[in-house]
């Protein structure tokens, strides 16, 4: 803000400017940077909860933006969203995924699963089941391992192309999860309709468990009498993972057990693959 102006509202313009022209920037380097390799996945384990070991991972896009610097996926998805640039990057990070999986599994780290998330906007194109079989083929990986996260919002969608994407990858054997379960407007019966496979309790009913241990229960209870596995996201202490052991949940993800991590670092934690 200009120090002379005195006013509120030049103060807010100011800052609205900027990110106008911080959006309109992201929007320009966006396009070039799948061809510039500046994308890395990192990625976070998914825990089996009676074991204490790596059942499978999570990938999460970084952009290592030249000039704007380390971005973190809130910071420029929901522009690719606006953009169109979501699908190729979504192509881009499935394949990614998959490849470094189908590795890992050769590596001799187990029957890993991937988790990969996908925005509606990906969901409604109705090429999407297509690329995925077709990426699924190219990359050797069996459909079993991959797990496609959904948001609320996609799962109940009455979009015809949606739906098709959905029944094509159903069939096909991938398998898909609710993200963030529990803050959107989910449907019961389109759950079981669906054949969604698994649900992801959104981390903040972990952050405030004091406050959400209804919430968490019921969402315990909604997964086992639907039988879908469920993930407790986000849990940092070693209480809030008692609890959860305790009350059955069957996987965790969370900075208790490990951030997200580059490939390199994560093939080292896998070499322990163990959390007791
Ligand atoms: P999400 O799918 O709900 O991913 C979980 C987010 O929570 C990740 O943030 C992760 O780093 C963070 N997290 C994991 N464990 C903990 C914990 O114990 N405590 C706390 N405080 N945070 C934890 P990240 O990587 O910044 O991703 C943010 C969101 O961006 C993701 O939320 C997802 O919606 C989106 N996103 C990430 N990668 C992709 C992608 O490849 N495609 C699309 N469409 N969206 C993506
Ligand atoms: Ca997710
Ligand atoms: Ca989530
Ligand atoms: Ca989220």
């Amino acid at each position: 803000a200009k120090e002379t102006s005195g006013s509120h509202f030049e103060f807010y313009t100011d800052i609205l400017k900027d990110s106008i022209h911080r959006e309109f920037m992201i929007r320009n380097f966006l396009n070039r940077a799948i061809e510039s390799d500046e994308f890395i996945l990192h990625y976070q384990p998914i825990i089996d909860l009676k074991s204490l070991s790596i059942v499978g991972s999570e990938a999460l896009i970084r952009w290592n933006q030249p000039n704007l610097g380390f971005l973190a996926p809130v910071q420029f998805i929901p522009i690719a969203e606006r953009t169109g640039d979501i699908d190729a990057i979504g192509k881009w990070v499935l394949k990614e995924a998959c490849i470094q999986t189908k590795k890992w599994q050769e590596d001799g780290f187990g029957d890993l699963s991937i988790s990969v998330n996908i925005s509606v906007k990906q969901l409604e194109n109705k090429l999407f089941s297509h690329t995925v079989i077709k990426t699924l083929n190219e990359v050797q990986l069996s459909p079993e391992y991959l797990y496609l996260e959904i948001t609320e919002e996609s799962s109940i969608s009455d979009s015809i192309k949606i739906q098709e994407n959905y029944n094509k990858l159903t069939e096909f054997g991938v398998h898909f999860s609710v993200d963030d379960f529990g803050t959107g407007y989910s449907s019961l019966s389109k759950l079981n309709e669906l054949r969604i496979d698994q649900l992801k309790s959104d981390k903040s009913f972990i952050d405030d468990l004091e406050v959400s241990k209804k919430i968490v229960d019921t969402i315990l209870s909604i997964g086992k009498n639907l039988n879908l596995s469920v993930v407790a996201e986000g849990i940092e202490t070693k209480e809030q993972l008692q609890y959860l052991i305790g009350n059955g949940c069957d996987l965790g993800q969370g900075y208790l057990f490990s951030k997200p991590k580059s490939s390199l670092e994560y093939e080292k934690m896998l070499k322990r693959n163990y959390f007791k």
